[in-house]
């Protein structure tokens, strides 16, 4: 080990900052948040300084560094933007055995100030000793996104409770199964939806009887189109944590592969045959039997849960028989797959709303659907539609649509493989047809749609473009293809 970690407790301990500018104000504040009684040494201030030193929350010397400014000091840091002169802070602050951190200078520090993971009283300090801070931010970045800010009210919480948790569970074992419970349990789940006093209640209630088994239950999860980019914060968590992985098809490889390495993963997609609300009585089964069982059971689906994704039915299912759960929302489909191609799905010229849509609907349910759908300001985005493309192009365009109303196929959206196509919507069923699309696609329709091919920027065609810009002898031409494809890999 290089270095030796450490927390230092500051509190109304002196600490002498030498420099004045933004790095210097950044280690004030931070040296402030801890307690330390901060001495600033420098000609100039930050204006944000200069309120520290007003209020006397910090002491100012006024002026260039002078040795005796080290006397009576516990810690040192030099943050001038001169070498010789931090070098000389060093030196004289290593004579006198000071420990010192010279700000992004390791070989002339004796401590160094780690990245820190805040949740508070919980810190997690990572360093690489200055071999790579990018990696450390990469762990940092890592660890921010597997502790929920709950953390640390859950640390604070256990701190209150811990003389009655002991008195409680006197036995060792006992007691490290009631702070898993405490960690993992239904106390942490309350504490992340901002209930401090039903978690707290629920803390009480569980010390007062004898250990039992944990409850089980289910967190619904919206695991976004495919990129797992784009995943929440919340949703890594869930994957993390859960003990029963329950999927849709849709929710992709990459995602799955986020998982906590142990937990069980099921594929509860339709199956070949299958009818949908056999599906769906199979998962309502499969979550019941597992959650009884104390298991935590994140039922992950592609997009939002409750775009198109009968989350809402599942729910209804879990509150009639008494399951706790909790909902992750997810980036739905017609939102990521506008994005990464390039169509603002409202736009101050062309569209003034949106509609999310399904092109799996029956005609005869739909005369005032349609009718809505005409408005030539409005952006369509329509789920499950490429079996419906003929259909929906023609009852459309029978309804009034006018056929040159810009569409974009958006396929496999946010994927590596995706492909956007682009036209009018006559026309559209047999271009996509040609291009054999296949499932899933977002079929947008409306004008801001033709401003995919000026706004694209992702995929093998939007980075040729790129390319061809910077290359004088191309002529432009030459790379706009006859059809109608914009980017694919
Ligand atoms: N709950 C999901 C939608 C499920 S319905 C959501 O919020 O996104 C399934 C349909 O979603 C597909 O038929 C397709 O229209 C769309 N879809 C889902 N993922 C997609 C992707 N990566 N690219 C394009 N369309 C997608």
């Amino acid at each position: 080990m290089k270095l030796y970690p450490l927390f230092a407790d500051l509190q109304g301990r002196r600490v002498l900052v030498v420099g004045g500018g933004p790095v210097a104000e950044r280690k004030v504040k931070s040296l402030l948040s801890s307690g330390a009684q901060v001495i600033v040494g420098s000609p100039t201030l930050t204006d944000p300084l200069q309120n520290h030193a007003q209020q006397r929350e910090i002491v100012h010397l006024n002026g260039c560094f002078e040795p005796h400014w080290l006397d009576a000091m516990w810690l040192v840091i030099a943050a001038t933007e001169d070498r010789d002169l931090n070098q000389r802070i060093a030196a004289l602050a290593t004579e006198r055995r000071l420990l010192i951190n010279v700000v992004d200078d390791p070989v002339l520090s004796t401590f160094q100030v780690p990245s820190i993971v805040d949740r508070a009283p919980l810190t997690i300090a990572i360093s690489s000793a200055g071999h790579a801070p990018v990696l450390a931010r990469r762990v940092r970045e890592r660890i921010e996104s597997l502790f929920d800010h709950s953390i640390g009210s859950l640390v604070s919480l256990a701190a209150r409770y811990r003389p009655s948790i002991r008195k409680a569970r006197p036995d060792l074992r006992q007691r490290r199964e009631f702070y898993d419970w405490l960690l993992d349990g239904p106390v942490s789940a309350a504490l992340r939806q901002q209930q401090p006093k039903q978690a707290e209640h629920l803390l009480e209630a569980a010390l007062s009887q004898p250990l039992k088994s944990p409850q089980g239950r289910v967190v619904l999860v919206g695991a976004g189109p495919g990129d797992p980019g784009l995943l929440t914060l919340n949703a890594l968590r869930a994957l993390n944590e859960a003990d029963i992985i329950l999927h849709d098809r849709l929710v992709s490889p990459a995602i799955l592969d986020l998982a906590r390495r142990d937990a069980v993963q099921i594929e509860v997609g339709k199956r070949p045959g299958e009818n949908h609300d056999h599906t769906q009585a199979r998962i309502h089964a499969l979550m019941l039997s597992h959650a009884s069982q104390g298991q935590f059971v994140a039922r992950v689906k592609g997009g939002d849960a409750f775009v198109f994704g009968r989350g809402g039915e599942e729910l209804e299912f879990l509150r009639e028989h008494n399951v706790p759960y909790e909902v992750v929302p997810g980036v739905t489909a017609a939102l990521a797959c506008a994005a990464y191609a390039g169509v603002p799905l409202t736009h101050r010229d062309y569209a003034q709303s949106v509609r999310l849509a399904t092109a799996h609907c029956r005609e005869d349910t739909l005369p005032d659907e349609l009718a809505s759908m005409l408005s030539e300001n409005q952006t369509l985005a329509f789920y499950m539609a490429v079996g419906q493309l003929e259909w929906l192009e023609q009852t459309l365009i029978r309804h009034g649509k006018p056929g040159d109303t810009p569409f974009a196929i958006i396929e496999n959206g946010t994927r590596p493989e995706q492909r956007v196509l682009h036209g009018n919507l006559l026309g559209m069923a047999i271009s996509a047809r040609e291009h054999q699309i296949v499932s899933p696609a977002m079929v947008l329709i409306g004008k801001v749609a033709a401003l995919a091919p000026k706004l694209e920027w992702f995929g093998t065609s939007a980075a040729a473009r790129v390319a061809d810009e910077t290359d004088l002898l191309h002529e432009p031409e030459s790379r706009s293809e006859a059809d109608s494809f914009i980017a694919c890999a």
